[in-house]
């Protein structure tokens, strides 16, 4: 590789939270299975990105793949890390096929990774399975450059002792952990204590790099808010980080702005959640931008540069974007 090329890769721009979908309709193992309120939510978001409603039907993954690829490429976006969904687990290990609402397979990613230059693939593994660090190694080989979990919604409690082994081997390989923090409406919740961040200084105290999705933020009104949990444990660990993931929204855009804080801002990472709506009504009404501002944002087709342009236009700053490269494996 020349300098020049080695430059380019160290300045890439990141959008590190962005979620692959499918219904394994061509063969992946993986399944979509939406009723009530999750399945028109599903709807209203692949409709809003121009995908018709009935690509839940058809060959979602593909359909889904080139729709993102497209967008991605036409975003200030260099690459985007494309996120697999484990399965819900039993302590036991055992997989609940009947819980849940999705499973996309590692191979999905690890596989689309190969295909299109704008997705590097984001692993998940219920470190409870039997053969979780098995499944490691291979993820590890097929290039996995993060591991994302959603403890609440998968069952996972991360301070387990038992799992120690797992994070060592994350943390020696470089690996870092995005783990889902504060509340969920997107997909079906097993243990909503599950989800908060203090349950997290197990695998920091193992080395691994963890990055707290959402910084902790509450999602609905009746969750608990733990961004002040979040934001104590930075000064703790070096290794901890927050995306602002789905933040740019009606329902978690509270704490955006103590993110811009010089103790909290440098270890901000900049994500979108897509296919999760953008949408930058309340900060406009808040005041924190204006109308003129708003209606550029809120225009913008593309969400993946929509909610990009809108934590410009808050003020953050580039290395939102560009801070992620040096936290993966490569
Ligand atoms: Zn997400």
């Amino acid at each position: 590789m020349t300098a020049s090329l080695a430059d380019e890769r160290r300045v890439q721009r990141l959008d590190m939270h962005v979620h692959m979908v499918g219904n394994g309709v061509a063969g992946s193992g993986g399944w979509l299975r939406l009723s009530g309120w999750h399945r028109w939510l599903a709807g209203f978001m692949l409709r809003q990105l121009g995908v018709p409603a009935s690509a839940l039907e058809g060959d979602l993954e593909a359909i889904y793949a080139e729709h993102l690829g497209k967008l991605a490429r036409e975003s200030s976006m260099d690459a985007v890390i494309l996120l697999a969904h484990e399965r819900v687990h039993d302590p036991d290990g055992t997989p609940r096929e009947d819980l849940g609402s999705m499973f996309v397979p590692n191979d999905v990613v690890l596989g689309l990774a190969k295909t299109f230059p704008e997705f590097l693939p984001g692993v998940s593994i219920h470190p409870a399975r039997r053969d979780a660090l098995d499944e490691l190694e291979r993820c590890l080989e097929g290039g996995a450059v993060l591991m994302k979990c959603l403890p609440n919604c998968q069952n996972i409690d991360f301070s387990e002792t038992r799992f120690q082994r797992f994070w060592e081997r994350m943390a020696e390989s470089g690996l870092p952990l995005l783990a889902h923090t504060g509340g969920e409406h997107t997909v079906p919740v097993i243990n909503a204590a599950l989800a908060d961040p203090r349950l997290l200084r197990f695998p920091l105290e193992c080395g691994v790099t963890v990055i707290a999705a959402h910084c902790a933020t509450k999602s609905g009104a009746f969750d608990r808010d733990q961004f002040d949990a979040w934001a104590a444990m930075l000064r703790e660990f070096p290794n901890l980080y927050g995306d602002i993931s789905a933040m740019i929204s009606l329902n978690r855009c509270g704490h955006l702005r103590d993110c811009l804080r010089a103790e909290i801002a440098p270890r901000i990472l900049h994500g979108s959640d897509f296919p999760v709506p953008v949408l930058g009504h309340r900060m406009w009404l808040q005041g924190w931008i204006d109308r003129a501002t708003f209606r550029r944002c809120q225009e913008i087709r593309n969400p993946l540069e929509r909610d990009w342009q809108f934590k410009l236009a808050l003020g953050f700053s580039e290395e939102i974007a560009t801070r992620t490269t040096g936290l993966l494996r490569q």
